[in-house]
């Protein structure tokens, strides 16, 4: 068994100059502190990368979960996906209505369906058989917008995501978003979609925020490992490789990545790219900006 493990999480890449990120930085660290310690005690990194999104979901303090913002149309509708890099096995879902864990619904998605992606109504009818936890009343839940608190976080670009290599060398990836604020109904991002948003394999682990479009048009989170596979790039300059090509199509974000030698890497184009990363080595951080 390998003896080395690496995390990484984020909390979205559109932080405002100026604003103090104190508690989300808090709450990232102590996130990073629980799953470093799962995954050094043996726990598989699809587990940890469920559990720390889970948890960001339900802080309220990203554009994920219960921060998400709703639509034009007043409806909260969630994104998320999950992948294993070992089995290459992956479930997401888009535009979920009515439950607190959009991440809990894509693993549903992978270990009860033959799917990878279920949206709308079908994603919302498998989060119930699967029994996972309702929102009742999104605006109570969620709490309320006003437009004046929409214009001010405009550039407040909140997506959530895990990254983990475990200790049995298998690599995870989870994202979840309330995707970008004030979206047209139905409009899915690249979180859900498996290589743009969110990507495992067994060369690496991926996930992304940003303007979802230019991602998903870049395939951004499996371009990565491409860049790996194909052009015998080191890692790190997969990465900035990869955000190098959304930039060039005038879209901007970051991204987390981790690889399979336990290798972490980070990069944005836009404010900054509020993360966490820890690993075996000895390695802790946490920063907003640069
Ligand atoms: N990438 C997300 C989306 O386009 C937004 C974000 O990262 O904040 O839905």
């Amino acid at each position: 068994m390998a003896k080395i493990w690496a995390l990484a999480l984020h909390g979205g890449a559109g932080p405002i100059f100026g604003r103090d990120y104190a508690p989300e930085e808090a709450h990232l660290r102590g996130l990073l502190r629980d799953g470093a310690a799962r995954l050094a005690a043996g726990e598989a990194a699809l587990d940890v990368v469920e559990a720390m999104v889970m948890e960001l979901e339900a802080s309220g303090l990203y554009v994920a979960g219960r921060g998400a913002s709703p639509n034009t149309a007043g409806q909260w509708e969630l994104d998320a996906a999950i992948m294993d890099g070992r089995t290459r096995r992956a479930g997401a879902v888009g535009a979920l209505q009515g439950f607190e864990s959009p991440v809990q619904a894509a693993r549903a998605v992978m270990e009860r369906t033959p799917n990878v992606m279920l949206v709308g109504g079908g994603a919302a009818s498998l989060a119930a058989e699967a029994g996972l936890t309702r929102v009742s009343d999104p605006k109570t839940y969620y709490g309320a917008v006003d437009e004046d608190t929409v214009q001010e976080n405009m550039p407040d670009m909140g997506t959530v995501g895990a990254v983990a290599l475990d200790l049995y060398g298998d690599l995870a990836a989870a994202t979840s978003t309330g995707g970008v604020l004030s979206k047209t109904p139905g409009r899915i991002g690249d979180t859900p979609i498996i290589g743009a948003g969110t990507w495992a394999d067994e060369r690496c682990a991926v996930s992304c925020t940003g303007l979802g479009e230019y991602f998903i048009r870049a395939n951004a989170a499996a371009d990565v490992s491409a860049r790996i596979r194909y052009g015998n790039q080191p890692f790190e300059a997969a990465v900035h490789g990869a955000l190098d090509d959304v930039k060039r199509l005038g879209g901007n974000g970051g991204m987390i990545a981790v690889s399979a030698s336990g290798e972490l890497a980070w990069g944005f184009n836009s404010s900054g790219l509020k993360r966490a990363l820890a690993d075996s080595r000895g390695r802790f951080e946490v920063a907003t900006f640069l």
